[in-house]
């Protein structure tokens, strides 16, 4: 770690992290985090916020997310109004970022707040994107991993934003890209496939990634199917194309068929045999319209979610930290 090497100029560091249920872990987390800011702030021309998103938290982390602002004037904390998700949680941090760097980070330290020096020297030499890419995933199941590795690569080949491989939410943006993202509404929030839409400079910083230092992950099964789905439907419309494909090759194949037993019937009559395969036949076109209909389905309720123009998340309560503080007052 090297931030002798950081440009004169001075600027102002946010780091955001969305957190829900971390009581286990946020003190731990803000003690490593505080010690990197130290490091990087001791330069005299970089202040930091560090904005916490508490995401309707269950536990105690609300009275920790207090107690760390008690203790360090750059804390601030967006108390939403309920749950919203982690992608919300997110975009509602980066709305209330000031800063001309805006860290993303996640509060279980699965994420190594050391890297941050690092994004702030790549983010000078002019990228506007500095994300991390993991090398390896500790503490995750071989199925986790082999999933999450068919869906990085079926992403790229569907849409044509690239996604990079084996990249969290972990990065740091320049200002130009926060307000890019600002202008991203959407309900159904693919963060990453957002990050890779806005396009600009990006630039991959390798890491390894760490288990969870407490607590447990949010995620299930469902959950990431979900997500998946997400992603798929929100940059791509290539499973539309599906539906009509399949159901053009299902056409032609009853064609075939047809010919196939009109000649068949005028070669050797037409003995009534032929229900096994007519209920064949009709069962596979049963089948093949109600994935289409699905297909069509997962499309048409996204956009009815996105039509009711709701807000994507209300806050209960904003504590800026110190600085902002007072120069709202001013
Ligand atoms: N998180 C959140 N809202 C949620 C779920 C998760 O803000 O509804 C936060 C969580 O506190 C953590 C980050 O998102 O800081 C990543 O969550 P998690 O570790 O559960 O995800 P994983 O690392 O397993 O992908
Ligand atoms: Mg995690």
């Amino acid at each position: 770690m090297n931030t002798q090497t950081l440009s004169e100029k001075s600027f102002r560091l946010s780091v955001v992290v969305p957190a829900f249920n971390e009581q286990d872990v946020l003190p731990e987390f803000h003690r490593r985090l505080s010690a990197v800011l130290d490091e990087v702030c001791a330069q005299g021309h970089v202040s930091a916020e560090i904005v916490y998103v508490n995401d309707g938290s269950v536990d105690e982390s609300a009275n920790v997310l207090t107690d760390l602002r008690d203790a360090d004037a750059r804390v601030a904390i967006i108390d939403l109004s309920r749950n919203f998700g982690k992608e919300i949680a997110m975009t509602a941090g980066l709305d209330h970022a000031h800063g001309d760097a805006v860290v993303v980070i996640d509060a279980d330290l699965q994420d190594p707040p050391e890297l941050i020096p690092e994004m702030i020297l790549h983010w000078q030499t002019g990228y506007d994107v500095v994300y991390a890419q993991r090398t390896s995933r500790a503490g995750e199941s071989a199925f986790k991993k082999a999933t999450a590795h068919l869906f990085y690569r079926l992403m790229q080949r569907l849409s044509r934003v690239h996604i990079p491989p084996d990249t969290g939410d972990y990065r740091l943006l320049s200002r130009r890209a926060v307000t890019a993202l600002a202008g991203l509404r959407e309900q159904h929030r693919f963060m990453k496939g957002l990050f890779a839409w806005i396009g600009y400079p990006q630039k991959a910083i390798p890491y390894a990634r760490d288990a969870r230092y407490g607590g447990e992950t949010k995620w299930g099964y469902i959950g990431l199917w979900n997500f998946a789905i997400d992603g798929i439907t929100s940059f791509s419309t290539f499973p539309l194309k599906v539906a009509t494909y399949l159901g053009l090759v299902a056409a032609l194949g009853a064609f075939i068929f047809g010919l196939f037993i009109f000649l068949q019937t005028l070669l050797f009559g037409n003995p009534v045999p032929g229900y096994p395969s007519l209920l064949v036949v009709v069962l596979f076109l049963g089948g093949i319209q109600l994935m289409a209909l699905g297909i069509i389905g997962e499309y048409l309720g996204r956009m009815f979610d996105e039509t009711k123009g709701r807000p994507l998340y209300l806050v209960k309560e904003y504590v800026p930290d110190q600085q902002e503080k007072e120069s709202a007052e001013q």
